[in-house]
């Protein structure tokens, strides 16, 4: 029987993770199928374990259901219980130690590092950074972005607490205690520039952009925004008004995280480059 994956969300027509697997498979000449599945909102426990008696060998998971597939898990990659948020699930028949377990893995944070580093070029180290937002995806991207060791972070959000109880729970391992770690929301911002502003907030899903000001742009500054569409986004169309010339969307990451995701289930780890270029072209 082919092997079985799928994405489960809602909504989820949207999703381009189909395209991207199927690229993936073909590439690497892996006998697979991938499919969405619009999942309801109280549905996630009975959908996942339905499509795990029917055969299926792993999922990917979006919004709004990476919580609960945390919750859901019964076995968690330590960047995963980092982030408190799964993407990746991967059904395990084989492992000594946990036999047939349910295991999840967050792989949209090394998805964004990848894009950042790796496709683009921009070298985090050393850099002053600023995370726009304190949910999910920020949370799941704060521990490789420290890990790229910048001078400083700073998570800033329009719920203030938030913010400053993610940079709390990080704050306490000893491998971050190099970088200078703040949370603030957006009133207690100090109008210092940074380095490299990231986008998690879902702002640009309304055509919003969060309260930052000119005054936070270093002069060389590179914005990022997880989100992307072909229509460009509010947050990258304001930093291109203020004359930031280094501006770039999620898409990379979304093929990033992907692949991460593929080699988990796979063991091979596909090439993206092309598979970016082909999701821009069909946009
Ligand atoms: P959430 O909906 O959980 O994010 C909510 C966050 O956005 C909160 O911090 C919220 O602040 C903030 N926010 C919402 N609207 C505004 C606004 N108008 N101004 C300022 N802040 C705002 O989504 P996720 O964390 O799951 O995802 C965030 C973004 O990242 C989405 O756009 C998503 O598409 C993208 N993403 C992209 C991926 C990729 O592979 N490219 C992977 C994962 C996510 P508050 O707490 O105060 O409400």
């Amino acid at each position: 029987m082919t092997d079985r994956y799928a994405v489960f969300g809602n909504p989820i027509a949207h999703s381009r993770s189909p395209e991207i697997h199927h690229a993936f498979a073909v590439q690497t000449a892996q006998q697979l199928l991938y499919e969405k599945q619009a999942v309801p909102v109280d549905g996630f426990a009975d959908a996942l374990m339905r499509f795990r008696e029917e055969g299926g060998r792993g999922l990917n998971v979006t919004l709004p259901f990476k919580e609960v597939a945390y919750a859901a898990c019964t076995e968690l990659s330590r960047r995963a219980q980092r982030a408190g948020a799964v993407n990746t699930i991967y059904f395990r028949t084989d492992d000594k130690l946990f036999g047939h377990s349910i295991f999840g893995d967050n792989t949209d944070g090394i998805g964004l590092v990848s894009d950042l580093e790796t496709n683009l070029g921009i070298s985090l180290r050393g850099q002053r950074l600023l995370l726009l937002g304190a949910s999910g995806a920020a949370r799941g991207a704060l521990q490789p972005l420290l890990d790229q060791s910048p001078s400083a972070l700073t998570v800033v959000n329009r719920t203030a607490s938030k913010a400053e109880q993610l940079v709390a729970d990080f704050a306490s391992y000893p491998e971050n205690k190099a970088v200078a770690l703040h949370g603030c929301g957006y009133a207690e911002l100090p109008a210092t520039p940074f380095d490299i502003i990231i986008n998690a907030t879902s702002a640009s899903v309304h055509g919003e952009v969060p309260p930052i000001t000119a005054a936070q742009l270093a002069e060389q500054a590179c914005c990022y925004d997880m989100y992307y569409s072909e229509q460009g986004t509010a947050f990258l169309t304001w930093a291109a008004e203020q004359g930031v010339q280094r501006c770039h969307d999620g898409l990379g990451m979304l093929v990033e995280q992907a692949a991460a995701a593929f080699e988990l289930w796979r063991g091979v780890k596909p090439q993206t480059k092309a598979v970016i270029e082909q999701l821009r072209a069909k946009a």
